[in-house]
């Protein structure tokens, strides 16, 4: 209950903000923030248990503050993931991807300097900005959102960003950013004031054959960062354990801003023995892929327009209503986002069951709202 008389001293830009958040409501079918469908199997959960009762046992220390270990199983998985040699010292984890990006942010951004990406992007860059004091400047993509170098280089010239933050595949559009724009802007960054380029592959495990990861490129670009996250593929969104890998200069700044322990002995136990049931868990990703292409597919005999995706979820539109198509969806128990560009929502991949039920309630809504929810092709469909 409030005090009479006094309210907390917010800072001037949090005035009137409201929590981030997708809504977390139980529903049926929860196709709204791209987790992988699929629980871990009991042998995993099992693994999970008897390392995290291990690590309880000296609950009373403090954990290992360089998670050497986890360090030495990540730069493992990356190399094999991608095939490019990640080594334990390039290798940075935090609570999630979103830990590891604000403490790039602390660490490379602040009061003076600016963060740059390129919208439709990821919703919460602007808040680690803003968290982290850092100045925010937003460019686009092109109307099929693709990446628009000579934009970015304009861009990039006039505010020196100390970062730039662009995720591959993009969320919320699917798309991944080819090695022609990664590498010519890491080059640009370092001849405009040395920032630092990151390319948040949180959804790398899902893109397509023959689209290669920004990693491959690592080698060349002191100042490039690839963050990753074992919460989409690796199915452990609960676990909160995202990473990045870099040159040591980098994964040696961060530790001078991150919390004393952030990392708990819980959380590093947990981590290593998911990443011991790496191929299991990684199990899904193929049928996933399937799901995607399939739903890619469907969208677009259906008539709607469908962004290209590379990761566990598909951008369609579009809709002259959109909030309407979403909450029919709703009513009829299936939860997708309302995100990205006016006209277009996301949908994640979820089992064949759920995607199912997500065609027939939006055949559904379709029949309830009629076709001229749709904007139609002379109002300027996009594909
Ligand atoms: C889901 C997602 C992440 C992952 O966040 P975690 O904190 O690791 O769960 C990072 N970046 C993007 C673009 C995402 O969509």
């Amino acid at each position: 209950m409030a005090e009479p008389g006094w309210t907390p001293p917010l800072r001037d830009e949090l005035q009137g903000i409201e929590p981030y958040g997708a809504p977390q409501l139980d529903v049926p079918v929860a196709l709204n923030v791209n987790e992988n469908p699929y629980a871990p199997s009991p042998g995993c959960v099992a693994d999970i248990a008897a390392a995290v009762a291990t690590a309880a046992t000296t609950l009373n220390r403090y954990p290992d503050r360089e998670f050497t270990p986890l360090r030495e199983a990540l730069a493992a998985y990356l190399t094999r993931e991608a095939g490019v040699a990640v080594t334990p010292d390039q290798v940075w984890a935090a609570n999630g991807s979103n830990e590891v990006m604000l403490q790039l942010l602390q660490a490379f951004g602040g009061p003076g300097r600016t963060a740059v990406s390129f919208a439709p992007t990821y919703s919460m860059y602007p808040e680690y900005a803003r968290d982290s004091v850092t100045g925010w400047v937003a460019g686009r993509r092109r109307e099929d959102f693709s990446f628009d170098l000579d934009h970015a280089a304009a861009l990039i010239g006039e505010h020196r960003p100390s970062v730039v933050l662009l995720p591959s595949p993009n969320n919320p559009t699917g798309t991944a950013l080819p090695p022609e724009v990664v590498a010519p802007l890491a080059t640009m960054l370092r001849e405009h004031g040395g920032g630092v380029l990151v390319v948040d592959e949180a959804y790398a495990e899902f893109r397509r054959t023959g689209v290669p990861s920004a990693l491959e490129l690592l080698a060349d670009h002191p100042n490039l960062v690839v963050t990753r996250t074992m919460s989409k593929a690796f199915a452990l969104a609960g676990g909160r354990l995202g990473y990045l890998a870099a040159s040591p200069a980098i994964t040696d700044a961060l530790r001078v801003v991150r919390l004393p322990y952030h990392l708990s002995s819980v959380t590093q136990a947990a981590a290593l023995a998911a990443l011991g049931h790496a191929e299991e868990l990684l199990g899904a990703v193929a049928e996933l892929r399937r799901g995607r292409d399939e739903l890619v597919r469907y969208l677009r005999e259906a008539g709607y327009d469908v962004a290209e995706s590379d990761a566990n979820f598909v951008l369609f539109g579009r809709f002259a209503d959109r909030h309407a198509v979403w909450q029919g969806l709703l009513d009829r128990g299936v939860l997708i986002r309302e995100t990205g560009p006016d006209g277009w929502l996301r949908v994640s991949v979820g089992t064949p069951a759920e995607m199912d039920a997500f065609v027939t309630a939006l055949e559904a809504v379709r029949d309830a709202i009629g076709d001229n929810g749709l904007v139609s092709e002379q109002q300027g469909a996009h594909r």
